[in-house]
């Protein structure tokens, strides 16, 4: 079977065909625009106690975008200059850029076999200057965290979760972003959940975090007149909000169909001789954000998928630690061997709600050909 012959495409962005029933969003916009009510508004009201509800939180407060929901808990929970902050050098560069933006600096860990954090090697990085454990729940797998407030704990460190790519992931039942102090989502166009421009969100049990949080992203302002802190204008657009509240009542199908077809690649692709499918870590709900598996002759594999119509992608072909950006940190090649490695050789296919059983069966059909050619 070829793409030239059936002209099958499997696209990676799903945005068209999300959007598609268009005019019910319109018409919600429409009804909205007459309230005028835009700033910190009704449905970002509504969008903030719904996702704290499906996070099974106490809080949840809308700023810019996912960046900066991580960039200011670190700020709310006093880590700045001087300060170290731990997390995972397989990550998007955004987790990274937080922890500079909040002043601080990154320490890395390597990761372990499903692309997350790997918890053995974290306290072998704690130093005295270290504030905060900064786990990413990377694709949508989550990261151990029993181990990793365990250790927390012991070290009496604060654990904020970069759930930007992990909406609606759990371990035994208990939401991302309900177990450390706070959890980070984002809504950006590529996420599971998204609007139609940029969105961040932080989920927390902390009164007190959650108050400052709300102060901080409005110019520290308790009504219109007073002003207790100085803080920034970083809020979460309720004309996004809009968007992000009609998108909410197919959280659940969303999710469902990801896992499917997951399930699906899973099965098919642990049979094929030159991919590894990872461990899948019992009771993880992982969302699937990215499906990613290990490929032998990745990159002729890629391109060989991708002239197939097949919108295969690498999550990254450079980890952060190697970024010119990172330079001035001081690490080298070498350091992080079990990224570094995955690096060559992790591709990540299509696996978004919006594709037909016949688009998924093709891609394994297209992978399983390149193997037996
Ligand atoms: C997308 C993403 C972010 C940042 O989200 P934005 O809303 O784009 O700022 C942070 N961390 C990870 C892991 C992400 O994938």
């Amino acid at each position: 079977m070829t793409a030239e012959k059936n002209k099958i495409r499997v696209p990676f962005s799903y945005l068209d065909r999300q959007f598609a029933d268009l005019d019910s969003y319109l018409s919600d916009l429409k009804e909205f625009v007459k309230t005028g009510d835009f700033t910190l508004g009704k449905p970002l009201v509504e969008f903030e106690n719904r996702i704290a509800k499906l996070c099974q939180v106490k809080h949840a407060i809308g700023v810019g975008t996912g960046t900066d929901a991580i960039a200011l808990v670190l700020k709310g929970l006093g880590v700045g200059p001087g300060d170290e902050v731990i997390t995972t050098t397989n990550t998007f560069i955004a987790t990274v850029g937080a922890i500079v933006q909040a002043g601080a600096t990154p320490v890395f860990v390597d990761s372990e076999d499903g692309f997350v954090i790997d918890p053995d090697k974290i306290e072998a990085a704690i130093t005295k200057k270290t504030k905060a454990l900064l786990p990413v729940h990377y694709g949508g797998n989550v990261a151990d965290l029993p181990k990793i407030m365990k250790i927390a704990a012991k070290h009496k460190l604060p654990v904020i979760e970069d759930a930007c790519q992990a909406q609606g992931a759990a371990i035994d039942g208990k939401s991302v972003g309900s177990w450390g102090v706070a959890g980070c989502f984002s809504f950006h166009p590529l996420k599971n959940i998204n609007v139609w421009s940029d969105g961040g969100m932080i989920v927390t049990n902390d009164d007190k975090l959650a108050k400052w949080l709300r102060l901080y992203r409005n110019h520290g302002l308790v009504g219109r007149d007073e002003v207790e802190i100085f803080g920034i204008n970083c809020r979460f657009d309720a004309t996004q909000a809009v968007i992000g509240n009609r998108l909410l009542n197919s959280f659940e199908k969303i999710i469902k169909i990801r896992l499917q077809n997951a399930a699906k690649y899973d099965k098919e692709l642990s049979k094929i001789k030159g991919i590894t499918v990872p461990k899948r870590r019992a009771g993880v709900q992982h969302t699937y954000h990215l499906y990613i598996v290990r490929a032998e002759k990745r990159d002729a594999l890629l391109k060989y998928l991708i002239e197939r119509g097949v919108e295969a992608k690498v999550h990254y072909p450079i980890p952060v630690h190697l970024q010119k950006a990172a330079k001035y940190l001081g690490y080298k090649k070498g350091d992080f061997p079990v990224c570094e490695k995955d690096c060559g050789q992790i591709i990540t296919l299509p696996v978004h709600s919006y594709l037909t059983q016949e688009e998924i069966d093709y891609a394994i059909d297209c992978v399983r050909s390149f193997y037996s050619k």
